[in-house]
């Protein structure tokens, strides 16, 4: 599975950055998904990460 945020959708608000940090960091006011294959022990955060995200900007991909 790949992530990835949608940097003209994001509002930084840094909530998918504390639920799974292995995979999203803040670069500037964006978070960024840090990693190609989201490795598969964090799959799960990920996809926490990515139903909680307040204005679905997190896009994920098989
Ligand atoms: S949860 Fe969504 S809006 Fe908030 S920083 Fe992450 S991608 Fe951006």
């Amino acid at each position: 599975m790949r992530a990835k945020v949608d940097p003209d959708i994001c509002t930084g608000c840094e909530l998918c950055t504390q639920t799974c940090p292995e995979v999203f960091e803040m670069q500037g006011d964006k978070a960024v998904a840090i990693t190609g294959d989201v490795p598969e022990e964090v799959i799960e955060t990920c996809r926490q990460a990515a139903e909680e995200c307040p204005v679905e900007a997190i896009i994920l991909t098989e």
